[in-house]
C-alpha cells in the first residue's frame, strides 16, 4: 500500500498575503508546485522575493518564476504604467480602480494550466477573493466558472479545475485561516507602491491593515505610516 500520497496541484503564488494562505492551503492537501509571475509591476522585485522566502518556509521546492512582458508593454495599469499613480486608498469597493491590470489573472492562469498539464497537476489555486477586494472583474466567482470551461474543452485530458478556496471568504477571515494553518505572513508583500516598506495609504495595504485589525491580529511586517491610525 502507497502511504503519503498526495495528488498534484500548482499554486498561482505572487507573495502576496492571499495567495500565501492560498499556498498554505495547497501544500496540506496537495504534492504541490508554485508559480510566479513578474509582470513589470512596480514592486516585481520584492515580491518574487517573497514567493521565494515563501516557497522555502512552506517546503515547496518546485517553483517556477517567469515574466511577462505584453502586460508591461501595454502599460494600461497604475501597476504597471509609471505615468499612472497609485492612488492612496478611498472608497474602495465603488469602482474599478487604476490598479486594475487588464486580463491579468488570465494571462496568470493560462500558464498554470499549461504547467499542470506537463506536471500532471489536476488542481490549480490561485487566491482570489471577491469581498472585501478592490473589485477587479477577474476575481468574481463567475469567471472562474467559465475559465474552467475553457479547460475542459482546450487541454489533453479536460481533467484540470482551478479552486478558489478564498473567493467568498472576508479578509479577516482570511487573516484568521492563515494563522490556523502557520501560514507566514511575516515574509510576504502587498503593498502597490513601494519596496523597501510597505507604504501602508494604497488599496492594497489598507486591506491587508483592516483585515488584520478586524481579525485581532497584528500583521508581522512594518509599514512607512497607517492610513487605519491617522
Ligand atoms: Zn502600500
Amino acid at each position: 500500500m502507497v502511504t503519503g500520497f498526495k495528488p498534484r496541484a500548482v499554486v498561482l503564488l505572487s507573495g502576496g498575503m492571499d495567495s500565501c494562505v492560498c499556498a498554505a492551503l495547497a501544500t496540506r492537501d496537495f504534492a504541490t508546485a508554485a508559480v510566479h509571475i513578474s509582470y513589470g509591476q512596480r514592486t516585481e522585485r520584492r515580491e518574487r522575493k517573497s514567493f521565494f522566502e515563501v516557497c522555502d518556509r512552506l517546503d515547496i521546492h518546485q517553483r517556477l518564476a517567469i515574466r511577462n512582458e505584453a502586460l508591461r508593454t501595454m502599460g494600461g495599469s497604475a501597476l504597471t504604467d509609471e505615468k499612472i499613480a497609485v492612488p492612496e486608498s478611498h472608497g474602495i469597493g465603488h469602482d474599478i480602480p487604476v490598479t486594475y491590470v487588464p486580463f491579468r489573472n488570465a494571462h496568470f492562469l493560462s500558464v498554470a494550466v499549461s504547467w499542470a498539464e506537463v506536471l500532471g497537476a489536476e488542481r490549480i489555486y490561485i487566491g482570489a477573493v471577491e469581498q472585501d477586494s478592490s473589485g477587479y472583474p477577474d476575481c468574481r466567482p463567475a469567471y472562474y466558472e467559465a475559465f474552467n470551461s475553457v479547460i475542459r474543452a482546450g487541454t489533453k485530458e479536460g481533467n484540470i479545475e482551478i479552486v478558489t478556496p478564498l473567493i467568498g471568504l472576508r479578509k479577516h477571515e482570511i487573516v484568521r485561516l492563515g494563522l490556523e494553518l502557520g501560514a507566514p505572513f511575516d515574509l510576504t508583500w502587498s503593498c502597490y507602491s513601494r519596496e523597501d516598506r510597505a507604504c501602508g495609504v494604497c488599496d492594497s495595504c489598507v486591506l491587508r491593515l483592516r483585515a488584520f485589525e478586524q481579525a485581532g491580529a497584528r500583521d508581522p511586517i512594518s509599514y512607512a505610516e497607517s492610513a487605519l491610525r491617522s
